[in-house]
């Protein structure tokens, strides 16, 4: 094994995780190993595929993935090849002969190829002893990548090659995907092979601020020398961004289902070989993508579940320096999200598992406990984990205030005129803004006229959103409404501790209860 990984990779020692997970295979187990990105899960089917007679067979969600793969297995001097829907026949064909007359040591196949009859009898014919599903995620349908045509490979693959022995590795699977994969592949527990999905090089902040475009122009303006992904989740709002920071400019690239494959790849090309530093980009851009130093990844909307969150965030950093991973968000996107569960194609007992996954985003999204180590959790229940020092939270921990008396007079204020006044409205009326539309209103005779005065407007709609956020009080078609959660406050039952706005700008308010 070592002079496998020294002669072929050049590499001294093994990694955390990756010599368990071989000796595993070699010793004739299915394995399933689960490493954060950019750990080398490669190797550990490359390795054990070097040593076993025959063509090991990698199963793998995408194109470009796969190539990067080949290419540089074959920079080693090894044969390798990979089959997809864009290759020409004859290339097809004499790849095929290649696997059959057992001249390849790894071939890389997209799932659907298993719907090819050719394809089949060519596996049927060739020396297969083992097969590599990579982002094996995409198997469960627990899982926040679900691919169909991943799972009805299993019975082809049980008929074609009976005595196969499998691995499988991913850096995003939440313990019940695991379970799920396990009894899929048939993988016994003492084969499952965890690391802490904790990077500690990352930087983890949330930031609640509801000037999301400037809040990114003034972080970039003090970095422009280093490359950082935004990720936005609809094609339109990420045209949007890119206009605003060309207009400050700030030069960028943009990346999106919508745009053709050659623009695609030139953007890529350009954000890759650093020629452009930014690139603004739909859930569309990364996977595959190895570049060790990518230093910022501002996700400038909520992400629909933590494990597409871990996996956009763990292009940062690859080289192991810190990096930032921010997330930005407002209420607006959360209704987003529900809007694309509702919408989607699916049962309604996965809509239902889509809206939980949504549910510990937000939870994520507004904890005051640590970032870092609510993340292992998710992944990891029984993993513990000392708060990490750096993230948002654990920084902010340090700096809160008491609040709770101010949340009780915006909450008065709300019961008062529940479902007349919008958030904007609120923020005035306790400011005690002499505004025509307050005065045409009456509002400036109201109670609670101007009792937030000392305090800024930022200051206040930040309280606000933190309310809401926490679900103190409901805002529907910016209205405000009371809930039953207010009462706690209103009725002196919980106490409120923020940072607030004006402390640190760049810093989310950071609301814990108690
Ligand atoms: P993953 O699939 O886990 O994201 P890769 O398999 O692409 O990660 O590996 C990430 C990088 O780490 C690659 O450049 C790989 O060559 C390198 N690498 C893997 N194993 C080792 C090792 N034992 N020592 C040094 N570098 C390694």
């Amino acid at each position: 094994m070592e002079a496998i990984l020294k002669e072929y990779f050049g590499y001294e020692k093994f990694r955390y995780g990756q010599q368990e997970i071989i000796e595993n295979i070699l010793a004739g187990d299915n394995a399933l190993g689960i490493l954060p990105t950019g750990s080398g899960k490669s190797l550990c089917y490359q390795i054990p595929g070097l040593m076993f007679e025959g063509t090991t067979l990698v199963i793998s969600p995408l194109i470009s993935l796969m190539q990067d793969q080949v290419d540089s297995l074959k920079r080693r001097g090894i044969s390798a090849e990979c089959i997809n829907s864009t290759m020409a026949k004859r290339d097809l064909n004499d790849v095929m002969g290649r696997l059959v007359r057992g001249e390849l040591q790894f071939l890389y196949v997209a799932p659907e190829r298993f719907n090819n009859e050719e394809f089949k009898t060519a596996v049927r014919h060739a020396e297969i002893p083992f097969v590599a599903f990579d982002e094996a995620h995409c198997i469960s349908k627990w899982g926040h990548d679900f691919r169909p045509s991943y799972q009805s490979i299993i019975p082809e693959l049980k008929a074609l090659l009976p005595d196969v022995q499998i691995i499988a590795v991913t850096a995003t699977a939440t313990e019940e995907v695991e379970e799920n994969i396990q009894e899929l592949l048939n993988i016994k527990n003492n084969a499952v092979f965890k690391t802490s999905v904790r990077r500690d090089n990352l930087k983890l902040s949330v930031n609640g601020t509801y000037q999301r475009e400037q809040f990114i122009l003034s972080y970039i303006k003090e970095r422009l020398e280093q490359s950082g992904i935004i990720y936005v989740s609809t094609r339109a709002e990420v045209e949007k961004l890119s206009v605003y920071l060309t207009d400050n400019n700030i030069e960028n690239v943009i990346y999106h289902g919508g745009l053709g494959k050659k623009e695609r790849n030139d953007n890529q090309q350009k954000f890759v070989s650093d020629e452009v530093k930014i690139v603004i980009a739909t859930n569309a851009f990364g996977m595959g993508i190895d570049k060790p130093d990518i230093r910022y990844i501002i996700h400038f909307n909520l992400p629909g579940d933590l494990e597409s969150y871990y996996q956009e965030i763990g292009r940062a950093g690859r080289d192991s320096r810190p990096s930032d991973c921010i997330l930005l968000s407002t209420q607006r996107d959360v209704n987003l999200q529900q809007f694309f569960i509702d919408r989607a194609t699916a049962t309604d007992q996965y809509k239902d598992h889509m809206r939980e996954k949504l549910d510990l985003m937000l939870q994520y999204n507004k904890t005051s406990k640590c970032l870092s180590s609510f993340i292992v959790k998710y992944f990891n229940h029984d993993e513990y984990v000392e708060a990490c020092g750096q993230c948002s939270s654990c920084l902010s921990a340090e700096r809160t205030e008491p609040m709770t008396s101010e949340a009780r007079l915006i909450l008065e204020l709300v019961q008062e005129t529940d479902g007349q006044l919008s958030k904007e409205l609120v923020i005035q009326v306790l400011r005690g803004e002499n505004a025509d539309n307050i005065v045409a209103r009456g509002l400036d005779s109201q109670e609670r006229f101007g009792v937030l005065d000392s305090y800024r407007t930022s200051d206040v709609n930040h309280l606000v959103e933190e309310l809401i956020m926490r679900g103190y009080v409901h805002c529907a078609g910016n209205r405000m409404h009371l809930v039953e959660k207010s009462l706690d406050i209103l009725n002196r039952k919980v106490k409120l501790y923020t940072v607030p706005y004006r402390k640190h700008y760049n810093e989310r308010v950071n609301v814990s209860t108690d």
